[in-house]
């Protein structure tokens, strides 16, 4: 009983309906069913609720569900990290089931056995988003795990989505640099660069859009996807979009 619990539930920082604001599928309407928990404590994590101090609450898988059949036909799951919960299986299983097309967001640090997506969105973090102080060495260990990506990527549709810092030059191009090493170590083809996104740092629509010129001309000059937080554009910053 108490292990079948375990399995049946996730915990859970908010589910939301809204647009998807970032990736391939900027724009649809989805269903955001974001998990609290995460191995990896980036210093500019925007959803610190999950991470750094995680609330939330537990839900049935079932409930879930419920809530996702009264939406869009797109889900998005998502955290803080929502493959360290092993009912992410049952739940991407049960959406997709339903005709739910389902994205999974993950950083790429594990890659559990049996979760099945349409859409692999990974974000692995690059070296600048260590934190200083008690949690580096932490984050440092689960940071980057290169067999894991390159299993979640063998899944099925995937997209890499880079936050780089874009407020000078020199950050670009150490991000950039970094970034094309890990394309490498992922074996990603000249073919497969489209799928690449970069994403410009920041919460501040202001900063995003300079950032974002910025990033531009290395996207045109290297084939990456320059990347947008349409969400923020909407919304602002805030929960629940
Ligand atoms: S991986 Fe994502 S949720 Fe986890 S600390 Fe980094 S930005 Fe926050």
């Amino acid at each position: 009983m108490g292990a079948r619990a375990a399995t049946e539930t996730l915990r859970i920082a908010e589910t939301f309906v809204s647009i998807q604001g970032e990736g391939r599928l900027v724009g649809t309407p989805s269903s955001f069913v974001r998990t609290t928990g995460c191995n990896l404590r980036c210093h500019y994590c925007d959803t610190p609720d999950t991470s750094w101090s995680p609330a939330g609450r537990r839900m049935a898988v079932d409930d879930l569900v419920a809530f996702c059949a009264k939406g869009p036909r797109h889900v998005v799951v998502t955290g803080g990290e929502p493959l360290l919960q092993p009912a992410v299986a049952a739940l991407a299983a049960r959406l997709r089931a339903r005709g739910h097309h389902v994205t999974v967001e993950t950083a790429g640090t594990v890659a559990p056995p049996g979760v099945e997506a349409d859409l692999w969105s990974i974000s692995p973090k690059l070296a600048f988003a260590t934190p200083d102080g008690p949690q580096r060495a932490r984050h440092e260990r689960a940071r980057q795990a290169p067999a894991a990506v390159r299993a979640l990527m063998a899944r099925g549709p995937w997209q890499l989505k880079f936050v780089v810092r874009a407020d000078a030059r020199a950050a670009i191009e150490a991000d950039l640099a970094e970034v094309e090493a890990l394309c490498d170590e992922f074996g990603v083809s000249s073919s497969d660069r489209h799928r690449v996104v970069l994403m410009a740092e920041g919460t501040d629509e202001d900063r995003l859009r300079a950032a974002e010129r910025r990033l531009a001309p290395y996207c045109i000059e290297r084939g990456f996807v320059l990347g947008q937080r349409l969400q923020i554009r909407l919304f602002g910053h805030r929960p629940g979009t």
